[in-house]
């Protein structure tokens, strides 16, 4: 028997890696992915149960609640109670009995107490504690289920104490193998944010800019690059120092936000230049839009450090054409940007005829 409850550990395991893997996994179909995780844990629940081992012929030994455990750990309130009722609803298929109905009962417990563990004891960070607790909660009350329907003899006793020192070192194995699975996800999240983003100004950098251009092609859309160049820049960091540079650099990339949409696509470049990937508008539409913002960061009032104010100007150039063009389109932007610069820059140049 312990041979087929270790066994049964093993499944427990495999299956619960493969729902975390899931619950890690990006999407933006929370709710479907909320249902399809409670069904799976409910799933696994149900496999587990007629995996289970008959012990002299009077209770039934299963690992049914890890998966409960599992969702606890990830603090999915409504898969964990679509798992329970998945599994409450095959128990009954077996009869509706008072044994049936003590192992529903229980499984609703270990749902509750799991939700009450996570709302009152607020271990946000305290990953170990947490899944202890969770682990503790489910074995007492799985103790007390096989108790109760084994009619509270010593034997049933016995087999319950047995469970829970077979089940409680695997859901903590679980936990640990939950913490590891969170802890890489966590890290591999922050890493592709911290290579994606300039860390001066919070916008996409250049990597970023290049890899939604890449999207932006395959989408055939008509769109508009703009390439804006701050004026004079080096005579600000020559004249207030680069600190005053960079801030003022970030209060330009806040100016972008407030201007744009938040589908345009907005990124720092190079230094003192900026890239901006807006779909959808014409030739006269954009030019409107460009000049808007040019307008804008003229009359913005850049604070300095020490909070003297400043004002500074922009060159625009604008590509309007196909995004399937958009290389050729850079190259056209970076020209038109050059001709604003040559033609006394705080000015908009746009290509005349779509690309
Ligand atoms: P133009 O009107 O022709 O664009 O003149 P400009 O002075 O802006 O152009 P130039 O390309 O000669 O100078 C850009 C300056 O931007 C030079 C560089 O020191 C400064 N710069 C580049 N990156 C940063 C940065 O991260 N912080 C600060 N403070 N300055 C930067
Ligand atoms: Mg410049
Ligand atoms: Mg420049």
């Amino acid at each position: 028997m312990f041979i087929s409850l270790v066994a049964n550990s093993c499944i427990a395991f495999t299956g619960i890696y493969f729902i975390s893997k899931i619950v890690n996994h990006r999407t933006n179909y929370l709710l479907l992915k909320k249902f399809f995780i409670g069904i799976l844990s409910g799933c696994l629940g149900i496999f587990l149960i007629t995996q289970g081992v008959l012990y002299e012929e009077v209770v039934k030994i299963d690992f049914r609640y890890l998966a409960l455990i599992l969702i606890g750990f990830y603090r999915l309130v409504s898969p964990l109670f679509i798992a329970a009722t998945v599994i409450s609803i095959y128990r009954f298929s077996f009869g509706l009995n008072l044994q049936s109905i003590v192992a529903c009962i229980a499984i609703f417990l270990i749902a509750i107490g799991i939700v009450m563990i996570y709302r009152i004891a607020r271990l946000e960070q305290k990953f170990l504690l947490f899944g202890i607790m969770l682990n503790l909660w489910a074995c007492l009350i799985a103790f007390f289920a096989i108790y109760t329907n084994g009619g509270f003899t010593g034997s049933a006793f016995a087999v319950g104490l047995l469970v829970v020192s077979i089940s409680f070192p695997v859901g903590l194995l679980i936990t640990f193998l939950n913490i590891d699975v969170y802890l890489i996800n966590q890290r591999v999240k922050e890493y592709k944010v911290s290579a994606e983003t300039d860390h001066l100004t919070g916008l996409a950098n250049r990597r970023a800019w290049e890899m939604q251009m890449k999207k932006f092609k395959e989408r055939a859309l008509i769109c508009n690059v703009l390439i804006l160049d701050i004026d004079h820049f080096k005579q600000i960091n020559d004249r207030f120092g680069h600190s005053n540079g960079d801030e003022i650099l970030k209060q330009f990339a806040q100016l972008l936000y407030r201007e744009t949409r938040d589908h345009d696509i907005k990124a720092r470049i190079g230094g003192e230049e900026f890239g901006i990937l807006i779909p959808m508008l014409s030739h006269s539409e954009i030019m409107n839009v460009a000049e808007r913002i040019r307008r804008s960061i003229s009359k913005h009032e850049f604070k300095l450090l020490d909070e003297r104010v400043i004002h500074i100007s922009v060159s625009i150039g604008i590509a309007n054409g196909k995004s399937e063009n958009l290389q050729h389109m850079i190259h056209l932007a970076d020209d038109c940007l050059y001709r604003a610069k040559n033609s006394g820059r705080n000015c908009t140049h746009i290509n005349e005829t779509v690309v």
